[in-house]
């Protein structure tokens, strides 16, 4: 199956195949599966960052489309990690939610990069939802001693029970937002309280992750009407509604 012009455009920006083979499938929630892969030397090949995403190549109508997901628990030395897939209506969607042991995924790592805020931030700041929660989740890993404000924009109830909800961490400030008027709800929440949260800017660490729309309404917010330095923030739309 050709790629496409999305296919011929990340081979000249040196994008790395692999092949993923499924190992395991648990529901995470309701709304959400959990595959376990064997990583065909993904790991060993490019290393592991938080918030690290590949492009995996769902078939859908005789065509590959490409869609991005993130790793959990990637661990090098087993060549092993998981991914969680949101349940909607769409092709990855679709294949996650039949896929079985010993099924296979063609895959592109290319584009997933992380510099870690230096220096260390005094306050996080983390805003998503049920597709960038599995990132969301690797930064509170990452810097499990930065208190910080998660605000999760929840489309189910189930999502209250994403595995980045049991932090146990009391300087994780976790505050569910349901999805009302295409995100209008979460960006007006954020806004009235990351005035008062905030601190000094500089010291603030603010990264965004939710559909399109919202995640640029809050990151030309963070950037021009708190004045947080452009590297002290991370803002890209996870999906379009
Ligand atoms: C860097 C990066 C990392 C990502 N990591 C993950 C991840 O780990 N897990 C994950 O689930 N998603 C993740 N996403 C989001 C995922 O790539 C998109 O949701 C993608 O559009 C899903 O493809 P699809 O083929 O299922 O649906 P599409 O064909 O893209 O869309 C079909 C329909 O489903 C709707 N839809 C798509 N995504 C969502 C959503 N998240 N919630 C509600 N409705 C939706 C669309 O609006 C559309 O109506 C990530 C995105 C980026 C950019």
């Amino acid at each position: 199956m050709g790629r496409g012009w999305e296919g011929m455009a990340l081979r000249m920006m040196r994008g790395r195949d692999f092949e993923f083979t499924v190992t395991g499938a648990e529901d995470v929630t309701a709304h959400c599966r959990r595959l376990s892969f064997a990583d065909g030397g993904m790991l060993g090949a490019t290393g592991v960052h938080p918030t690290m995403w590949v492009r995996l190549w769902f078939p859908d109508a005789g065509r590959p489309h490409q869609r991005a997901y993130t790793l959990v628990d990637p661990d090098p030395a087993g060549g092993a990690f998981g991914i969680d897939f949101a349940l909607h209506d769409g092709p990855a969607s679709r294949w996650a939610s039949t896929a079985g042991v010993g099924d296979t995924i063609q895959a592109t790592v290319q584009g997933s990069a992380f510099a870690a805020p230096d220096p260390t931030p005094a306050r996080m700041f983390l805003v998503g939802d049920r597709a960038s929660a599995p990132a969301i989740g690797s930064l509170l890993r990452a810097l499990p001693d930065v208190p910080a404000t998660v605000w999760l924009e929840t489309q189910h109830g189930s999502d209250e029970h994403l595995p980045l909800a049991r932090t146990g961490r009391d300087h994780h400030d976790l505050r569910f937002v349901p999805r009302e008027n295409a995100g209008a709800r979460l960006a007006a929440q954020v806004r009235t309280a990351l005035p008062d949260l905030l601190g000094d800017p500089a010291e603030a660490y603010v990264w965004i992750a939710c559909d399109t729309a919202t995640t640029r309404d809050l990151a030309r917010f963070v950037r021009r009407d708190l004045d947080v330095p452009k590297p002290r923030t991370h803002a890209l739309g996870y999906w379009r509604p």
